[in-house]
């Protein structure tokens, strides 16, 4: 069989990596960007879609049929987003006489909306979030906020990854935020509609996975929790849900199975449930009639391929597992990998992958491999790292460990604060709410970790007549006769915001050893201290850069030759008095002002969208409006000159 995937980065990899080991050929497709991404270059074959933009690449179903057509596949997996939960898409593919590797179009349709899903859940018995109101009437949402009684949560009814979703505290925000979800909604999937329900105020969210098939048999994978989100978005999960009541547990499987029978569901799916930490009770979210984001810490617990599962339903094979022989070993974790600079607001990062290596006996599901690129098309989501063990504690222990292991250099990600999470004390006890991250200080951004990035330079460098630096393992590598030396190092991966790079002198001396303990792992011994420090480090000495790990942050330099030293760095800020830059390529989703505007400090002046998120930049002081260089639609590149103001204050 032939099997094209409707996607992209890591997801298209994943369901590859399935076909491939069941004797399949596999198809991939891509938007320009993409042209030198590993999903494209490991297919079996590739069919260009069009340009970066989604219309006419990823979300386009005339492109991707011709592509389908094209390659004489027989079969669509459409991975998870872009159009996995179209329905229409779904039905294109079996009108073009392929197998669409999903659950049947009924079921997608019927599930798409939170407003059907919920009557559905109804009907089907499962308890549903009490207080809520669909009516699309902004003064009747208004009042059934007041009944339902505040704090109430307005939601996208055709939503998904946390889009359109606004907490509202008290009546008097409720209609700036009814006007920014639905916005939000109509630009994210079309629809404005939204759902007004009462919020839980001590939510957990615990998901159960489903497989059906065609023949009314459906079974359930057990729980996973993903309590710990940001902006509703989920950011590092586990299965099973920890620190579940049996009763709780039983029935989530039960009324899981339950509504996925009454809708006929044939297919891998996801029931979103919150769980009041407070009552125990639990209350229907939604169904995501997809593969998941986070189905890799089922298939650790389970052992079982959810992506070949997929493929078997779809075929027409009833399903293989019964409910009883499913067995549930261990523990699983899985940390969202993300392009994004959590000290700077979790903005999307641009850049290449300069240097990865990965810990041994992890699991890593990954779009990118060394040379890599990010590019502000997509989301940002570059990799998921995900650990097995034996019990919580030590899938844990493991993601700690692997974490610290990991060098992800060449750009900012949010490793380090993954890191940090995984060692919070509700996490480590397993009782994490969703709002766990918005109630706590995050970490402080650590300094960039100079000494150890010019001791992984100088320990491969200071011997340049000798064998190559992964050849001298195990040997101290200090020359004597150069006890101290200045290794000039300047950050690298500074494409997203920030101030531009400098160029940082550091010196080491005899006073610091380091040793390559292991190929990516470098000893260092500091006079005096007890024990030596283990860092993962990589050095790239042709491309003369150096990526270290210390506390799960992977710190990148360029070791600036001394011809360069004295060279100005490029770059400058973003927000001036006198004009507003792009701080990365994106679109502009809406100009705030027109010319001859008066502007205060702080205002917002233009929003731009980059990954699938909206940035709004704002003024930097008080100023007047000169010209308005751009328009909403126009994609604009990194510094690009915005908007330029008159009389600035400062
Ligand atoms: P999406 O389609 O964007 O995934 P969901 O309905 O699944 O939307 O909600 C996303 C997240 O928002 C949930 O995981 C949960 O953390 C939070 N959430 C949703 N509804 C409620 C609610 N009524 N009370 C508290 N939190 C909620
Ligand atoms: P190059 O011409 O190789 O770019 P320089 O002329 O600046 O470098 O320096 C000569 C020697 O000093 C080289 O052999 C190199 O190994 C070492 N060196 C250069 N730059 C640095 C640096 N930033 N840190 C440590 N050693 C350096
Ligand atoms: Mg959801």
């Amino acid at each position: 069989m032939k099997i094209l995937v409707a996607n992209r980065g890591e997801i298209a990899r994943r369901v590859m990596a399935t076909a491939r080991r069941l004797g399949h050929q596999t198809v991939a497709v891509y938007a320009d960007p993409d042209a030198g991404a590993p999903f494209v270059a490991e297919a079996d074959a590739a069919v260009r879609l069009g340009p970066a933009e989604l219309a006419a690449s990823y979300l386009s179903v005339p492109r991707l049929i011709a592509a389908l057509e094209a390659s004489g596949a027989d079969a669509v997996h459409p991975g998870y987003g872009f159009l996995a939960e179209n329905a229409a898409f779904a039905r294109a593919v079996q009108a073009a006489g392929a197998t669409w590797i999903g659950p049947k179009p009924e079921a997608i349709e019927a599930m798409g909306s939170k407003i059907e899903a919920r009557r559905l859940a109804a009907a089907a018995g499962v308890p549903i979030i009490p207080g809520f109101d669909t009516s699309q009437d902004p003064a009747a949402l208004a009042d059934a906020a007041s009944a339902i009684g505040y704090p109430v949560l307005i939601k996208a009814a055709a939503g998904g990854g946390g889009k359109g979703i606004r907490i509202v505290h008290e009546p008097a925000g409720f209609a700036a935020a009814l006007r920014e979800a639905s916005t939000e909604a109509e630009r994210s999937f079309g629809d404005g509609a939204v759902i007004v329900e009462r919020y839980i105020q001590r939510p957990r969210h615990v998901e159960v996975q489903v497989v059906g098939d065609r023949y009314g048999t459906v079974i359930h994978l057990g729980t996973r929790e993903c309590s710990v989100q940001r902006r509703y978005q989920k950011v590092l999960e586990e299965a099973p849900a920890p620190n579940l009541p049996d009763a709780t547990r039983a029935g989530l499987q039960t009324a899981a199975v339950e509504l996925a029978r009454s809708i006929g569901y044939d297919s891998a799916g996801t029931m979103e449930f919150i769980v009041d930490d407070e009552t125990g009770d639990f209350f229907f979210l939604e169904m995501n009639t997809r593969l998941q984001v986070e189905h890799p810490v089922t298939e650790c617990v389970t052992g079982l391929d959810l992506v070949e599962l997929m493929f078997r339903s779809a075929a027409g094979e009833p399903v293989a597992v019964a409910q009883e022989s499913v067995t549930f070993s261990g523990h699983a974790f899985e940390a969202r990998i993300n392009a994004e600079d959590p000290a700077n607001g979790f903005a999307p990062q641009i850049g290449t992958v300069t240097h990865l290596r990965v810990p041994a006996g992890v699991r890593w599901d990954a779009a990118v491999v060394e040379g890599s690129a990010i590019t502000p098309f997509y989301d940002s989501m570059v990799a998921k790292l995900i650990t097995h063990g034996p019990d919580r504690e030590a899938a844990r222990r493991q993601l700690a460990t692997a974490l610290d292991g990991l060098v992800l250099g060449g750009l900012v990600t949010n490793t380090g604060f993954q890191r940090w999470l995984v060692d919070q004390p509700p996490v480590v006890a397993g009782r994490v709410t969703t709002r766990f991250l918005d109630e706590t200080a995050l970490p402080p951004t650590p300094p960039p970790a100079l000494t150890e990035a010019a001791l992984a330079w100088r320990t491969t460098t200071a011997d340049t007549r000798g064998p190559a630096p992964w050849a001298a393992m195990g040997s101290f590598r200090l020359t004597p006769h150069r006890p101290r030396q200045v290794v000039a190092l300047r950050a690298a991966g500074a494409g997203g915001v920030g101030a531009p790079a400098e160029t940082h002198e550091v010196e080491v001396d005899a006073s610091v050893a380091a040793r390559w303990e292991g190929v990516g792992r470098l000893e260092i011994v500091d006079d005096g201290a007890d024990a030596a420090r283990r860092v993962a480090a990589s050095v790239d000495r042709p491309g003369r850069s150096v990526a270290v790990n210390v506390g799960g942050y992977t710190h990148s330099f360029d070791v600036v030759s001394r011809s360069e030293r004295w060279a100005p760095a490029a770059g400058a800020g973003h927000g001036s008095a006198t004009a507003i830059t792009a701080p990365f390529p994106a679109a502009v989703a809406e100009v705030l002002v027109t010319p001859g505007q008066a502007v205060g400090g702080g205002d917002p002046v233009v929003v731009i969208e980059a990954m699938k998120m909206l940035h709004t930049l704002s003024a930097a002081g008080a100023g007047t409006v000169d010209e308005v260089r751009v328009a909403a639609g126009d994609q604009v590149q990194s510094n690009q000159v915005l908007v330029t103001f008159a009389d600035p204050e400062s």
